[in-house]
């Protein structure tokens, strides 16, 4: 406990003294500032004082919410009629943050109130910082959760305060529903539900479970494990509007995915509405489940890299279709979807492959960037600005930054030009040639 606490502390139970000690209970759990740096503000008036503590986190939308509640309880306070007393009314405000899973952020404020009444109230705050948004019941508990809550809540409580328990106050704040528990936070090891005064007990309260105790019934971690499973249902893919009459190029990134590198590169062909086609490696699909999804979502093909990049020419018939049929399924597993164009490692092909290739197409390229040799951004984008035109179909990797970097500045560039970024499958469709295609 730090000396701040303690002069808090000190000055609170000074206070309580002259009107009610009970107030105090729920400061007596120990301080956890596990999140943000905490903010000290200070006012001293003749009529009243403050002393608010709350965290500075540094995400927008979090802080934005801490000063939303401190300012809307300030106002009321500060409404209120100051009558004259030797002692000044009180606005406090303290906190306790939380971090789990490196991602949810909780912050449990206390705010006390001593002017014309006493009133001490709790506000709970969870962000996600995966999903950049808050947290409500309904988004951590299943439908299942109120009856289990309600039911753990009133044995604890009962064990712990046996006399206040048989009031109808209680038997009504305790029920089975939603709204009885919605102010909670989640700490390492468990949920804290809190009660604000004259609702369960006459004064705050609160009552710890244990994860494993609602692990039936806590959505969030069922949600973490169900995030990548296979889509069943056929995704939606966007509606393109593609002019089969205009300039069309297909930009293409083999060895992937990698997570930094094609995310950019993904958030830029989002950002320009542009099309490309990811031939990705079998053994990399399945790590990459997400930008796999991502990419189909966002309109972009998905191509049949082998498994292990093995030169195929060098392999024999079985070993070939292997590598080819075990990337189409890892490819299946993900995205629901079966490849429909393959691009052989470094091109090599020879009659076993294109035996080996099933009916679907086979592609290698009109431009190659040669990003692998360069590693610089520059030279990339001048080697494909250097003589691109209409049907071509460019090679890059989805494997180096400078790579990433050049696609940021060859989508609109290329856009700018006139062209429009399609997949291989969509430049094979609107019929502009069978560059790259051998057969
Ligand atoms: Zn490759």
């Amino acid at each position: 406990m730090n000396k701040k606490r303690i002069l808090l502390i000190a000055v609170l139970c000074f206070l309580g003294a002259c009107a009610n000690t009970k107030s105090l209970k729920v400061n007596h759990q120990s301080v956890h500032h596990e999140f943000g740096e905490s903010v000290h503000e200070k006012e001293y008036e003749d009529t009243y004082v403050m002393n608010l503590i709350y965290p500075k986190t540094d995400i927008p939308t979090l802080d934005e919410e801490i000063q939303n509640i401190i300012q809307s309880y300030k106002s009321d306070f500060l409404a209120q009629p100051f009558v004259k007393s030797d002692d000044r009314y009180e606005f406090n405000v303290d906190y306790q943050s939380y971090i789990k899973d490196d991602r949810y952020i909780s912050v449990k404020m206390d705010i006390f109130m001593n002017g014309t009444s006493q009133k001490e109230v709790i506000e709970t705050l969870i962000y996600d910082q995966k999903k950049e948004r808050f947290l409500a019941y309904d988004d951590v508990f299943d439908q299942d959760a109120t009856a289990v809550i309600s039911a753990m809540v009133q044995e604890k409580l009962k064990t712990q305060y046996p006399k206040e328990c048989g009031s109808k106050a209680f038997a009504i704040h305790t029920a089975p529903a939603a709204h009885n528990f919605d102010q909670f936070i989640l700490r390492k090891g468990e949920i804290v539900f809190y009660f604000d005064e004259h609702t369960v007990l006459d004064h705050t309260t609160y009552v710890e479970v244990d994860y494993d105790a609602l692990k039936d019934v806590i959505s969030i971690e069922k949600e973490e494990e169900s995030v990548f499973v296979p889509y069943q249902d056929v995704l939606n893919e966007p509606v393109k509007q593609i002019d089969k009459d205009k300039p069309m190029v297909a930009l293409t990134f083999d060895d992937g995915p990698t997570l930094k590198y094609t995310s950019a590169i993904l958030d830029c062909l989002k950002e320009n509405q542009a099309s490309a086609t990811f031939f990705v490696l079998g053994s990399r699909a399945e790590d990459y489940p997400q930008l796999l999804q991502r990419m189909v979502l966002e309109g972009n093909e998905i191509g049949n890299h082998t498994f292990t990049h093995k030169q195929l020419t060098t392999l024999s018939k079985e070993n070939i279709e292997e590598e080819i049929s075990a990337t189409q399924e890892s490819i299946h597993a993900v995205t629901n979807r079966y490849p429909k164009v393959i691009r052989p490692p470094y091109g090599s092909k020879n009659d076993t492959v294109l035996q080996c290739t099933q009916g679907k197409k086979l592609v290698t390229w009109t431009i190659d960037s040669e990003d692998w040799r360069s590693r610089n951004a520059q030279t990339i984008v001048n080697k494909v600005l250097k003589d691109v035109k209409d049907g071509d179909i460019i090679l890059l990797h989805d494997f180096y930054a400078s790579t990433a970097e050049a696609a940021i500045i060859l989508i609109p560039k290329l856009q700018e030009m006139g062209f429009q970024l399609v997949t291989v499958s969509e430049l094979y469709e609107y019929g502009k040639n069978d560059a790259g295609k051998i057969m």
